[in-house]
């Protein structure tokens, strides 16, 4: 679950994270009630999950209550990237000396933690990795033995980052890294950390991903749950039950198993197209089921082809195939479907299916999945 700014600047100092008294509003007056009570200059923040607010116009500098209002009223409502500004934060502008990088996340392959620290901070990470990619210092950590101060202070010197401000990152690190830990985090990322000219590091800006699979034990999560956006599709996949993720391209996957349906995914990509979605139907196949997957699918505007990808284990592929014309009856579709039906009795599947009279301008079935990839990438062409 990410969490906006605000959130994450909250959550940060849950774990004694230096960041700038602010609040978050949904209102110009509320903005402008903030910004008198905590003092000029402030900052006026858009409120969304996408990076380059700055760039966009989401950030502005504000040093009276004419200036707040402004701004407030320009940002609320601003579409940044797609996404509607419902919310600014509004917090007490800092004085920058320097801008500095850091974050923490789980490195899956090295079965360890991994801090990334550069002194290259304020502007996107991956335009330092490509750049400079020696400019960014990639820390492992083991989780037993955790992070001490002289690490990251280590780290942080490795990172070239000035004697000033070497043992405030230190600090910071180190609390960060109780957050990550302690706090169940994904991804605890500081963009930009920064050394004011008086000396003190201070957290800026605040990106912070919670572990879904830690919920609970944090029944204190449930005020980020009310503040999820989800999209029209996504809003019908939760109600449906459904493990789904909407992506931005156009061919609609609808996959039994979390892992085969990233593969389906990546086969998808491997062969020149953009998947819609991720969607996991989990062991069943039955006709609800096919039919709720369908609905979601039917509901998302830029799916041009559905490839079902199905690997038969415990399920049984006639079922699977059963289900599949009961739903195909029941949903009216506005794309053809290419399905890949293997495993457990697959063959009486595809029978099924071929036996259905469904015209092949709707259904059409591959045994392999390469072959049904290519197919339904062709047809969302
Ligand atoms: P992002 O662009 O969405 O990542 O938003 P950030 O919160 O990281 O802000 C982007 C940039 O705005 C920062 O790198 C700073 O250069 C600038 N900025 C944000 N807050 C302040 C502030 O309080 N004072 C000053 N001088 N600049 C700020
Ligand atoms: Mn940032």
């Amino acid at each position: 679950m990410d969490l906006f700014e605000y959130q994450g600047k909250q959550y940060f100092a849950r774990f004694g994270i230096p960041v700038s008294p602010g609040d978050v509003t949904e209102s110009v007056d509320g903005a402008v009630k903030i910004a008198e009570s905590i003092g000029y200059p402030v900052v006026v923040k858009a409120q969304v999950q996408v990076g380059g607010r700055g760039k966009a116009g989401g950030i502005k500098l504000a040093t009276n209550v004419g200036e707040v209002r402004l701004h407030a009223g320009n940002i609320l409502g601003m579409d940044i990237k797609g996404h509607v500004v419902k919310r600014v934060w509004i917090e007490r502008a800092s004085d920058i000396a320097e801008e500095y990088y850091a974050s923490f996340t789980l490195d899956r392959a090295a079965k360890q933690h991994l801090l990334m620290l550069s002194a290259q901070g304020g502007v996107d990470i991956e335009e330092v990795a490509a750049k400079d990619p020696e400019a960014i210092v990639k820390l492992h950590i083991n989780p037993i033995e955790g992070l001490s101060a002289a690490r990251a202070r280590e780290a942080a010197k490795e990172a070239n980052i000035p004697a000033a401000a070497l043992d405030g990152v230190a600090e910071i690190l180190v609390k960060l890294y109780e957050c990550f830990t302690k706090g169940d985090c994904d991804l605890a990322e500081i963009n930009p950390l920064i050394l004011k000219p008086t000396g003190e590091v201070h957290a800026l800006d605040a990106k912070v991903s919670l572990d879904g699979n830690a919920s609970f034990r944090h029944p204190e999560w449930d005020e980020y749950e009310a503040t999820v956006e989800l999209d029209d599709r996504e809003k019908l996949a939760r109600e449906k039950n459904l493990q789904y993720i909407g992506l931005e391209g156009s061919v609609g996957i609808i996959a039994n198993g979390a892992g085969l349906a990233m593969s389906t995914l990546d086969v998808v990509n491997q062969v020149g197209g953009t998947a819609a979605n991720f969607l996991d139907i989990g062991g069943g196949a039955n006709a609800e089921l096919m039919t709720s997957a369908l609905e979601v699918i039917n509901s998302d505007k830029n799916v041009r082809s559905i490839f079902i990808n199905i690997f038969g284990g415990i399920t049984r592929g006639e079922e699977v195939a059963k289900g599949v014309v009961e739903a195909v009856k029941r949903v009216d579709l506005r794309a053809p479907i290419v399905i890949r039906l293997d495993g457990t009795n697959a063959e009486e599947g595809r029978r099924i299916l071929a036996d259905a009279g469904i015209p092949a301008s709707k259904l059409i079935s591959k045994p392999t999945m390469l072959e049904a990839a290519r197919a339904a990438v062709e047809l969302a062409k």
